[in-house]
């Protein structure tokens, strides 16, 4: 993935926060907590605090460069969806999986013309246990 372009192709400026983030949840195998992008952000120079990763997080978030999630820990998860995808959640060790089944029935051109509703984004994650925990 070219991070420069995605950045560019929002008409975002090329900041080293911006980057380094983009980078960070590239890499990822699993939806990264803020903890875990000031840690990856920060492994060299120069340093960004807390604040600044948050409201970078707040910048892509809001032009759909990357995807806030939810699995229920009392926090967000941020990743970059490049495909569209939801979440197989277990409740008891954590464990996330991705699942890339057709995810609704739901046709969103039928909501707006029902209920005058335009759909930009849905988030949607399942909760229950994995394999490991099931046996
Ligand atoms: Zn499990
Ligand atoms: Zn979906």
């Amino acid at each position: 993935m070219d991070i420069k372009k995605k950045l560019e192709s929002k008409n975002l400026r090329l900041t080293k926060c911006r980057v380094r983030v983009m980078e960070c949840l590239n890499q990822a195998e699993k939806p990264k907590d803020v903890a875990e992008i000031l840690a990856g952000v920060n492994r060299k120079e120069p340093n960004f605090d807390q604040a600044t990763v948050y409201r970078t997080l707040d910048t892509l978030v809001e032009v759909n460069l990357v995807k806030q999630v939810d699995f229920r820990e009392g926090k967000y998860r941020y990743e970059i969806e490049h495909e569209h995808h939801h979440h197989l959640v277990c409740t008891k060790c954590g464990r996330v999986q991705p699942i890339h089944e057709a995810c609704l029935s739901i046709d969103e051109r039928k909501i707006l013309s029902k209920y005058k509703f335009r759909v930009s984004d849905h988030h949607l994650e399942f909760f229950g246990l994995c394999d490991k925990c099931l046996s």
